[in-house]
């Protein structure tokens, strides 16, 4: 509606306590879209792996007390039903499977708005193909998220390509959010990088936030603390204007 968003919240729900405190954070921060990872894909086999349907069950609680819709990775298919029967309100598709077309195809016509993530080293033709095959096979609402791309780069987690901005605002009309978390990897480089996503157009960003940071489970080193959270979030309703546009709600 274009509108500026915020989504925000843990990487991975930990807990019934600590989602709902999580919660609170984002809400007070003036977030409007809580998210959290009960399905995680993890670089090593030996981290924590989420806690599965549980983690929905307190993700969309934690979401329904603050009245906050929620948005959550779906990883396999099989778990589809959990989803709907937890009333997910979106699925986000993980840089991982941006190419699981076997999934894209099976998850697409649940009815559930789909948060389309980049692939590690997708191009834009490949990822605007993945969000094809999620609208021909019936998705009721796609948006594209840009987290930062694999380059030659180690000195940060990924690389942010915000040059796709301006090109995908002429190549499709679907809605596009920035994670800047999981591009740079590092809390304290987030904020300049997400009010450089909203002055370059993004409709939104996704940032993942908790009250201790060091006791994360997974991605501690880019989760935001509450009044870092709230500066981006007053960083965005300031680019919003600047650009002619609101932010939500
Ligand atoms: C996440 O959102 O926690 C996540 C794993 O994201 P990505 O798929 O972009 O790595
Ligand atoms: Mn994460």
């Amino acid at each position: 509606g274009g509108k500026i968003v915020v989504m925000a919240g843990p990487c991975s729900v930990e807990g019934r306590d600590l989602m709902m405190e999580t919660a609170r954070l984002v809400s007070d921060a003036g977030a409007q879209v809580l998210r959290g990872g009960a399905y995680k894909p993890r670089t090593s086999p030996y981290t924590f792996q989420g806690f599965g349907v549980e983690g929905l069950a307190q993700l969309k609680d934690a979401g329904e007390a603050f009245n906050m819709p929620v948005v959550t990775e779906i990883m396999d298919a099989v778990h589809l039903p959990a989803f709907v029967d937890h009333d997910i309100d979106m699925m986000q598709i993980g840089a991982r499977n941006m190419q699981n077309f076997t999934m894209l195809k099976a998850i697409a016509g649940a009815g559930i708005p789909i948060l389309l993530k980049r692939a590690l080293s997708g191009t834009v033709d490949e990822w605007l193909y993945s969000a094809e095959y999620l609208l021909a096979f019936g998705c009721p609402g796609v948006i594209l998220c840009e987290r930062g791309i694999r380059t030659y780069e180690p000195a940060t987690r990924n690389t942010l390509d915000l040059t796709v901005l301006p090109l995908l605002r002429e190549w499709t009309h679907l809605p596009i959010i920035v994670d800047p978390a999981h591009a740079v990897g590092v809390a304290r480089y987030i904020r300049p990088l997400a009010a450089a996503s909203v002055a370059a157009g993004a409709d939104g960003l996704i940032v993942e936030a908790h009250p201790r940071p060091e006791q994360a489970l997974s991605d501690k080193d880019q989760a935001l603390l509450p009044n870092e959270l709230a500066g981006i979030v007053g960083d965005a309703r300031v680019q919003a204007a600047v650009t002619g546009r609101s932010f939500h709600p």
